[in-house]
């Protein structure tokens, strides 16, 4: 190539958005034939799609749902749990007004983080998780007995904003006003008062750490996950606007209220037995601060979980109602499957009260109900794609309990 060529291609190796020469940026990236991108270009388009997603999340704190239509939603996925439904709606109401008021004004909205409390299977987590899809913002979920205090066996507190950032697809805007929930917190309570003989790594370390997250705090998060060492890059996510939502059973707790709702009671009217006749879900709904500590959450833990909300057991009602009425309800999902197959799927009312009596026997709320289907509908699944063409399946008590098989009986032509 003569000297006039070579200066006359170099002259065209420039940025084809600024203009500038090559010799004159860092970096000149090819595109398809004679187009080229600055590496100064690159950086601006960055730094303009970043802007646009903050924007887009902005947007959408901008337009906050109320309590009411919060709740209506929630309505539309879990059954009963009225009372917990109207605590979270108005504690992530008042979380996200928090996001867009004003931060020079005087007054600062605190944030709210939430303890749900109650059995099984009653649907805590699935709360938190209806709730995140509302308000559209991304959700993880950890279990507090997988957590150990850093440099032990186990995991880091901050694995859990590692999954929330992969939720929001590593957007830290995103990752940082979205919600997280811990399930199992009561599963960390101290060892007991004497917890100096052994380091309780796992217990009250444990709660140390996660209310460091709690507060205002930068987070150092390993990209890659897994344990913290030096030499890693670390990506910074403020946890002041993420909502912490923490669950637990806290089984046993029943007694400590007792014991001291019971004394509060002698003590004004004499009428210590009334406690006896409530049921143990009204008991757990009297749950106070000084329950918890008394369980052996530190004080300072219960202290940043500002809200309390007690969930109910689950009756025979609500387990029918957690069958059919959902939106996702698991009666609709498998007569969903039915219909793809041109077949019906029907229950009568007996089938469905013999199914949530089976689920009650198991203890495990709702959650029972899932694998009781699997049970007696993995045969008829099998066969349905072959066989159940313009067919209809009516389960019976009898197919429940596995004393006779689903059979299908042929539609007629005009049904
Ligand atoms: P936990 O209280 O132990 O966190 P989950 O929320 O995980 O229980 O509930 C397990 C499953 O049971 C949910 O995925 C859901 O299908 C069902 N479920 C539990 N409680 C309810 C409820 N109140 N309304 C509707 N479905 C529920």
């Amino acid at each position: 190539m003569d000297k006039k060529s070579r200066d006359k291609k170099e002259k065209a190796m420039s940025c084809s958005f600024c203009g500038r020469n090559y010799n004159a940026v860092k970096r000149l990236i090819q595109g398809d034939r004679s187009v080229y991108i600055c590496n100064e270009c690159v950086e601006a388009c960055y730094t303009l799609i970043q802007k646009d997603r903050t924007d887009s999340t902005k947007h959408f704190s901008k337009k906050i749902p109320t309590p009411a239509s919060i709740k209506k939603h929630l309505d539309e996925y879990v059954v009963g749990q009225e009372r917990a439904k109207k605590v979270l709606a108005v504690a992530v109401h008042n979380h996200y007004k928090r996001l867009v008021s004003d931060v020079s004004d005087d007054v600062e909205l605190e944030k709210s983080n939430v303890l749900l409390i109650g059995p099984t299977g009653s649907g805590k987590t699935l709360l938190a998780r209806v709730l995140a899809k509302i308000i559209d913002v991304p959700f993880a979920i950890a279990d507090a007995t997988t957590f150990t205090e850093a440099g032990y066996v186990g995991e880091d507190v901050e694995n859990v904003l590692l999954r929330l950032l992969r939720n929001a697809d590593f957007n830290v805007t995103r990752a940082q006003q979205g919600i997280v929930y811990i399930d199992e917190v009561d599963k960390i309570s101290r060892k007991g008062p004497n917890a100096s003989i052994t380091r309780d790594v796992s217990g009250e370390g444990v709660q140390q750490a996660l209310l460091k997250m709690f507060e205002h705090s930068i987070v150092n998060v390993p990209p890659q996950g897994g344990r913290k060492h030096p030499e890693q890059q670390y990506i910074q996510i403020d946890t002041k606007d993420i909502l912490f939502i923490c669950g637990g059973t806290f089984g046993g707790v029943e007694s400590i209220i007792r014991k001291r709702v019971g004394k509060k009671a002698i003590g004004f009217d004499a009428k210590a037995d009334f406690v006896d006749d409530k049921s143990a879900g009204e008991i757990m709904s009297k749950i106070k601060i000084d329950d918890l500590i008394e369980y052996g959450l530190i004080h300072e833990f219960v202290g940043r979980l500002h809200v309390i909300a007690t969930l109910m057991p689950l009756d025979q009602d609500d387990l029918i109602k957690i069958m059919l009425e959902p939106k996702n309800a698991t009666v609709k999902q498998y007569q969903k499957i039915f219909e793809m197959e041109n077949a019906i799927l029907e229950f009568s009312r007996e089938t469905l009260i013999e199914i949530s009596k089976k689920a009650l026997e198991r203890k495990t709320g709702a959650r029972a109900l899932r694998s009781i289907f699997e049970d007696f509908m993995l045969d008829v699944m099998y066969d349905l794609p072959t066989s159940g063409k313009r067919s209809i399946y009516t389960v019976t008590p009898e197919v429940v309990n596995g004393k006779s098989r689903l059979i299908p009986q042929k539609l007629r032509k005009s049904a």
